[in-house]
């Protein structure tokens, strides 16, 4: 398996990890654009948006369910935050494998 984030939940390659629970793996983006900038990925391996399914409804709502509580954790909820996907090569995602940007700790995110 060539996916980078894959390597990352298999612990193939570090990364700095800050949530993770039987579903859902969140870690530190690598070139962060906010003080806040964490990744919130699915552990099942998804291409995009436009590859999730169904059966995934539920695996979506706990990405931004984790969201929501590293939020909390790193105590930005109050003062607000961004989640941004971005999904396929038009809209700007390099790494396939979907993931949730978690932005935040500034007011311009
Ligand atoms: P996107 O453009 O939405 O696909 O975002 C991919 C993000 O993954 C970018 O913000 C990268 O900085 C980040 N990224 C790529 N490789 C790693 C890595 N090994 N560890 C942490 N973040 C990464
Ligand atoms: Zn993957």
């Amino acid at each position: 398996m060539a996916c980078i984030f894959c390597k990352i939940i298999k612990k193939e390659i570090p990364a700095d990890i800050v949530f993770e629970n039987e579903d859902v793996i969140a870690f530190k983006d690598v070139k962060p654009i906010a003080p806040v900038h964490v990744l919130v990925i699915p552990k099942k391996h998804i291409i995009s948006i436009v590859d999730a399914n169904d059966n995934d409804v539920l695996l979506m709502g706990k990405l931004i369910m984790a969201a929501k509580k590293i939020a909390e954790d790193l105590e930005i909820s109050n003062k607000g935050y961004r989640l941004l996907i971005r999904v396929g090569k038009g809209g700007g995602q390099e790494v396939d494998h979907i993931h949730l940007h978690l932005l935040g700790g500034a007011y311009n995110v």
